[in-house]
C-alpha cells in the first residue's frame, strides 16, 4: 500500500465530522480541529431530509442514528399568523434528533475509527494549505440588502403537533417545530431584523412564541422550554455561492449556506464530505495534486448542489414576503403537487 499524508480538518460540525470517519473508514490518518466541544445545543431545525440520507447509510450511520433516538417524520404542515393548513404527506421520511446528540455521536465514533479529534482548538484562518480542509460552517456576514438574519432554537415540552413538521411564517421570519429524540420538540426560527435594529434577550424568546392569536403562539400556549437547549446565531448569509470559487478546500456550509427553510442544510453537509472523500483518499496516497483535490471537490459539489440552491433561493423569497404568506398557506393546502415539487426542487 502507498504511504498515506494525513489530512486536517477544521470545524467539527456535521461536514467535518461526517468527512473524518469517511477518511478514517478508508485508513485515512485524520486530525480535526473543533473550536467548540461536545456536546452542546447548535441552533438548528433538526430536521434530516434528502440525500444526505442516503450518504448516512453509505457511511454505515445512519443505523447508528437511529439507535441514538431519532424520530421519522412522514407528514408536514403549513401556517401563516392566520392561516392554518392540513397536514400533507411528506414526500420521503426524514428524520430528526437533536445537534446535542447527534454531533456528539459522530464524534465519538470518529475516534472510536482511530481519528485524532481536538475540542476547544480554534484554527486561524489564514492557517490552511495542502492537506487542510475547511468545515468551519457558514461565512459572517453582518448584513444583507439592508437586513440582518439570525436563527434562534430552543427544545420544549408539552407542544401538541398536528403534523411531524410544522412550519410557521410570520412578517418576522419562520418558525419550524418538530418532535426529536428524549419526547421534546425542537423550536426553531429564522429571522430578519433591519440592520442597526437590536433583539434583547426576553423579545427573543416571544419571537419563537409568535404573535399573539397566531396558530403558532396558540401551539406553544403550554410549552415548558428547557433554558439549557437556547441557543442564538447571527450574520448569516443566504447568498448561494459556487464551490469552485473558494481559495480553499471546502465543505458544508463553509462553502454556502442553503436557505434554512428547505430543512437541507445538514444533508448538504453530508453529501459535501462524501464527495470529497475520494479525491482526499486520491492525494494522501499521493495519486493526484491537492490543486486537482479542490477542483474535483468543487466541481462535485456545485454539480449537485447548483440546481436545489437557486430554487431555494426562489422558495426562500415567497415564503417570507408578508403579501404572499396567506395565500400560499392556503395554495399550498389545496394544491399537494406545488410542496412536492419545491420540496424535491430543492433536495
Ligand atoms: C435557523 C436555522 C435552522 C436550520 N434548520 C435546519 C434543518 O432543519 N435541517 C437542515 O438540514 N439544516 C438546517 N439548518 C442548516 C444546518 O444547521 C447547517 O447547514 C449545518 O449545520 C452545516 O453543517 P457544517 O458542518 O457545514 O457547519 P456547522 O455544523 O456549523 O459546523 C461548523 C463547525 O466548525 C467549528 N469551527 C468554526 N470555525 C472554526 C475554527 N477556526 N477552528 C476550529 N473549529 C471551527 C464550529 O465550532 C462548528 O462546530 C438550519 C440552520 C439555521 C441557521
Amino acid at each position: 500500500m502507498a504511504a498515506t499524508k494525513p489530512i486536517v480538518i477544521v470545524g467539527g460540525g456535521l461536514a467535518g465530522m461526517t468527512l473524518g470517519i469517511g477518511l478514517r473508514q478508508r485508513d485515512v490518518p485524520a486530525a480535526l480541529w473543533e473550536a467548540g466541544h461536545y456536546p452542546r445545543h447548535r441552533v438548528c431545525g433538526e430536521f434530516i431530509c434528502g440525500r444526505g440520507q442516503e450518504t448516512l447509510a453509505r457511511l454505515g450511520l445512519r443505523e447508528m442514528l437511529e439507535r441514538a433516538g431519532a424520530v421519522g417524520a412522514d407528514t408536514a404542515a403549513f401556517f401563516s399568523a392566520t392561516q392554518s393548513a392540513r397536514p400533507l404527506p411528506l414526500p420521503s421520511r426524514a428524520i430528526c434528533l437533536s445537534r446535542f446528540t447527534l454531533d456528539a455521536t459522530l464524534a465519538e465514533i470518529f475516534r472510536e475509527l482511530g481519528g485524532e479529534l481536538w475540542e476547544r482548538r480554534r484554527r486561524s484562518d489564514g492557517d490552511a494549505g495542502e492537506g487542510v480542509v475547511r468545515a468551519t460552517g457558514r461565512r459572517l456576514q453582518t448584513e444583507e440588502g439592508g437586513a440582518r438574519w439570525f436563527g434562534l432554537k430552543a427544545h420544549a415540552r408539552n407542544v401538541p403537533l398536528t403534523a411531524d413538521l410544522e412550519m410557521h411564517v410570520s412578517s418576522q421570519g419562520y418558525v419550524g417545530l418538530c418532535r426529536v429524540n428524549g419526547g421534546r420538540v425542537n423550536v426553531c426560527g429564522l429571522f430578519r431584523r433591519r440592520a442597526g435594529e437590536s433583539v434583547g434577550q426576553q423579545n427573543r424568546r416571544e419571537l419563537l412564541r409568535g404573535s399573539i392569536g397566531s396558530p403558532l403562539h396558540q401551539r406553544l400556549a403550554s410549552a415548558e422550554f428547557d433554558d439549557n437547549s437556547f441557543c442564538a446565531v447571527a450574520g448569516l448569509s443566504l447568498q448561494p455561492y459556487r464551490a469552485v470559487a473558494r481559495v480553499e478546500c471546502c465543505i458544508g456550509d463553509a462553502i454556502t449556506m442553503i436557505p434554512p427553510v428547505t430543512g437541507n442544510g445538514m444533508s448538504m453537509a453530508f453529501e459535501s464530505a462524501e464527495l470529497a472523500i475520494e479525491p482526499l483518499v486520491a492525494w494522501s496516497r499521493g495519486e493526484i495534486s491537492w490543486a486537482e483535490v479542490q477542483l474535483q471537490i468543487g466541481r462535485r459539489c456545485d454539480a449537485v448542489f447548483a440546481r436545489r440552491l437557486a430554487w431555494a433561493k426562489w422558495l426562500q423569497r415567497f415564503l417570507l414576503t408578508p403579501s404572499l404568506q396567506n395565500t400560499l398557506v392556503r395554495f399550498a393546502a389545496r394544491n399537494g403537487w406545488f410542496w412536492r415539487m419545491a420540496f424535491e426542487k430543492t433536495r
